[in-house]
């Protein structure tokens, strides 16, 4: 996102608005009102109008002067980060994870808890969970809530569409939560989310054709072009779980072998753990977070150097590290981003393999680079990325914003 223009037209106030906020907040080090001119297109009166507006109502504070050159010292503006809030909640089915953010990006709370094993449990203790994130917080202005939730969704109806990961069957998510918690609610994707909390954190640098890899009990993938997402027609872009990265890999439900899907998935790699003696014996009925409690001996096991363990993760990282250089060629990526709750297990296995793969046969490799880093965030990156489109939708100027004001 490298900020948006500004319009000098009339009745464009609550639009121009949103862009002089947004140039503020993307400033870490602060900017003055003739750099907003600058940087908005908007006059000088304009700004100075605007900027007396966010002032008063607390959004924006006047901090050091900066002396540069000849002339009257600037005085540098900032974000109050704590004249806005969002609360995003992440359902993956190793846990229900929350995270309160503020208008700066930054996490002021976040909490974690086991997944309920139903859609009604589980709306009744993100319920809980905001009470007792609001309870604890004093908050001046909160804009929503933001949902992350397995795909593929119905983004327009808020439904979750029989999420493979999921045993939910088709659940109106979105307005179960709304209701149960009153807050206005945005449902959306998981990996999308997560995505958004690399651009939200990242703002200042996020440039180019970014892919986002997520990989936790399962594996999916969302990209962004300037800090701006590629959601595709139905904003599922990225459910690509049946991409064969190993044609002599394990059979998928879908009738080939070797999905990137399956063969990342913690199932299959607890249950070949299970049928090589380094783990118990495989049980379909166990839960996600018991099949995690696996998952995390197994990568001691091989962290530890046992060669069997190792083995399995290394042919698994590079059957990831495949997937993710078919998927950065596809897009033409210049930085592959990682994260989810398998990641720091899977990181050592992964990130060899996809840069040596990268390098040998990456189609762009003459042309230029693809890093390939982790994410900051954590397990809260699709907690924090529901938070962050929250806060986006809220307060970043969009066309729709645009329209609506010149209605
Ligand atoms: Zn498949």
């Amino acid at each position: 996102m490298s900020g948006r223009r500004g319009t000098n037209l009339p009745r464009m106030g609550d639009y121009n608005l949103r862009v002089v906020l947004d140039q503020i907040r993307r400033s870490r080090t602060g900017v003055s009102r003739i750099e907003l001119s600058e940087l908005t297109g908007l006059s000088a009166q304009t700004i100075t109008n605007l900027v007396t507006r966010l002032i008063a109502d607390r959004r924006v504070v006047e901090g050091a002067r900066h002396v540069s050159g000849p002339g009257k010292p600037r005085t540098m503006l900032h974000v109050r980060p704590e004249s806005g809030h969002a609360i995003g909640v992440h359902i993956d089915p190793l846990a229900l994870t929350v995270a309160l953010v503020d208008l700066s990006g930054a996490v002021v709370d976040r909490r974690v808890q086991p997944l309920p094993p139903t859609a009604a449990e589980t709306v009744d203790l993100i319920a809980a969970e905001v009470r007792h994130v609001r309870e604890s917080h004093e908050l001046e202005h909160l804009h929503g809530l933001g949902v992350a939730a397995p795909g593929p969704i119905d983004l327009d109806a808020g439904r979750m569409v029989r999420p493979p990961l999921l045993a939910w069957g088709d659940v109106p998510l979105r307005d179960l939560i709304r209701s149960a918690t009153g807050l206005a609610t945005v449902l959306e994707k998981d990996v999308t989310a997560a995505m958004a909390a690399e651009i939200w954190q990242r703002h200042h640098t996020l440039r180019g054709t970014t892919l986002f890899t997520y990989l936790g009990y399962g594996i999916g993938f969302a990209f962004a072009r300037d800090g701006e997402l590629l959601t595709g027609a139905s904003g599922n872009a990225g459910e690509t779980g049946h991409i064969i990265v190993d044609a002599d890999g394990p059979p998928c439900w879908c009738g080939n072998r070797g999905c990137i899907g399956i063969a990342s998935s913690m199932d299959y790699l607890v249950e070949q753990g299970g049928d090589l003696g380094l783990l118990e014996p495989w049980d379909p009925s166990l839960p996600p977070w018991r099949i995690e409690v696996r998952m995390e001996r197994l990568a001691a096991l091989a962290a530890d150097g046992d060669a069997r363990a190792r083995d399995l993760l290394e042919v698994c990282g590079r059957r990831i590290a495949h997937g993710i250089v078919l998927v950065a060629d596809l897009l033409d990526a210049d930085r592959v981003v990682v994260g989810g709750a398998n990641w720091e297990r899977m990181r050592p296995y992964v990130v060899p393999a996809a840069t040596e793969e990268l390098g040998r046969f990456g189609t762009m490799r003459d042309l230029h680079a693809v890093e390939v880093e982790g994410t900051d965030l954590g397990i809260w990156v699709g907690a924090v990325g529901a938070a962050s489109l929250v806060l986006d939708r809220a307060l970043s100027p969009h066309a729709t914003a645009l329209l609506s004001a010149a209605e």
